[in-house]
């Protein structure tokens, strides 16, 4: 199966990565553009499961990933006096802690690594303007260059600018309602293995989580209306974030004075991308980008593994590539819609406003975390219930 075409893919994070690996491997020539000057390797714990479990063990790169694991134990919930109110454990059938947890950047490295041999990495750039016809698509970029390019594929994440010059304003931004903010915080001695999640009144959740680094990685997220917040300077999110802080609780105080010192302050608003179409001509697009589920999912990761695993092998395998990009949006939409299909009263339900709201969260929490309740949850799992399983992994030889 070799192809010797030639495909620009903008951005170099997972999706990206992921989509040059494959396509390297069935002998298309490839370009990552990324606008970044080198790698971005911020952000937090993510996982991968499932379909992309299996993916990732096809590229030989899950021992790695298995080597840089967050060593988090399984996910705590925190009561309003500090203590313990519901306990999931890594192993227990209901549980946010997967076997493959790794910091989001050493996800990106190991990416990077595994293509850098057999793919060009053009740091510091970004696609200007495109033009496509019959046979290619003419691409002029932010440094000046132009090129030309058989396909080319946005991997440019949840505000790719490529899919805006692809689609326009055709694909939709759903806004969820919600702020997420992301550092990284010195560890302390009274830290655990645990990943800690604490709601307080006021629709405010913190979180802690373990690294392999050393560090902790804390994160804080807020109920509210689309206000922009994400636009802000560096220090305005600071003073927002204290704000937001004030009068939480818990570990409050402790996030609030170390966000002082923290230089990978991430504050972003949450929505999903509802894309009617994945394609047009020789154009399209992966991860993020096309079908952002959001960090509620648990699957953005996921969904940008598989979505790179199934394009590249329909492109190899179909002459055609108006055939190759049908047969990825078939395989691959239905498990997408499944993934952003949220269950009801998220994120609402989970961020309460009130002390009385807060304890019957914990209350009911307490409750699945049982053991008769994780037993049943195992029953059901082992069925095959699961949503992860919903996609089928072809082998493309
Ligand atoms: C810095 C950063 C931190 C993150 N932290 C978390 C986290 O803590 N938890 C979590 O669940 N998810 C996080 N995410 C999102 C997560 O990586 C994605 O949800 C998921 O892995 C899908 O990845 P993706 O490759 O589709 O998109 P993304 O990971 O969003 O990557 C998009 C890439 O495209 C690059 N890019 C953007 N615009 C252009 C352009 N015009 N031209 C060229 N390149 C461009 C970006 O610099 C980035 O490298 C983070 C993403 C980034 C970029």
């Amino acid at each position: 199966m070799s192809k010797s075409k030639k495909v620009l893919i903008s951005g170099a994070s997972i999706a990206g990565p992921t989509l040059a690996f494959w396509l390297a491997k069935y002998g298309f020539k490839v370009t990552v553009v990324e606008r970044a000057p080198a790698l971005r390797l911020g952000g937090q714990n993510i996982d991968i499961s499932g379909p992309a479990e299996k993916v990732v063990k096809k590229m030989g790169i899950k021992t790695a990933i298995l080597d840089g694991n967050t060593g988090e134990i399984g996910l705590q919930l925190i009561g309003q006096n500090g203590e313990a109110a519901a306990s999931f454990p890594k192993k227990a059938a209901l549980t946010g802690t997967r076997e493959l947890e790794i910091i989001r950047g050493d996800l990106v490295t190991i990416l990077y690594e595994s293509t850098k041999k057999d793919v060009t990495y053009q740091f510091d750039d970004s696609i200007k303007t495109l033009t496509q016809d019959e046979n290619q698509v003419n691409v002029t970029f932010a440094s000046g260059k132009k090129d030309t390019f058989e396909y080319v594929i946005a991997a440019d994440g949840v505000y790719s600018t490529t899919r805006q010059l692809i689609f326009g304003d055709e694909p939709e931004f759903k806004f969820l309602g919600l702020y997420i903010s992301y550092m990284t915080i010195p560890r302390e001695k009274t830290d655990t293995n645990w990943w800690r999640w604490y709601t307080a009144v006021d629709s405010r959740v913190l979180m802690l989580r373990p690294d392999n680094h050393g560090t902790m990685r804390a994160s804080v997220a807020f109920l509210e209306d689309d206000k922009g917040y994400e636009k802000l300077s560096a220090d305005e999110q600071k003073k927002l974030l204290k704000t937001r802080l004030k009068g939480a609780g818990w570990e409050a105080e402790r996030i609030s004075k170390a966000l002082d010192e923290a230089d990978d302050v991430y504050l972003d608003r949450i929505g999903q991308i509802k894309a009617p179409r994945w394609s047009v001509g020789r154009l399209a697009m992966i991860g993020d980008a096309a079908y952002c589920p959001t960090p509620l999912s648990g699957k953005g990761t996921t969904l940008a593994i598989v979505g790179a695993y199934l394009l590249a092998g329909e492109l190899a395998k179909h002459e055609n590539h108006q055939d190759a990009f049908k047969a990825y949006e078939e395989r691959m939409r239905p498990y997408v819609e499944k993934v952003q299909n949220l269950p009801p009263g998220v994120p609402w339900m989970v961020y309460p406003k009130t002390r009385f709201g807060v304890a019957v969260l914990n209350t009911f929490a307490g409750i699945v975390a049982s053991k008769p309740v994780q037993k049943l949850a195992g029953l059901f799992s082992s069925k095959g219930k699961n949503k992860e399983e919903d996609i089928e992994i072809p082998d493309y030889g």
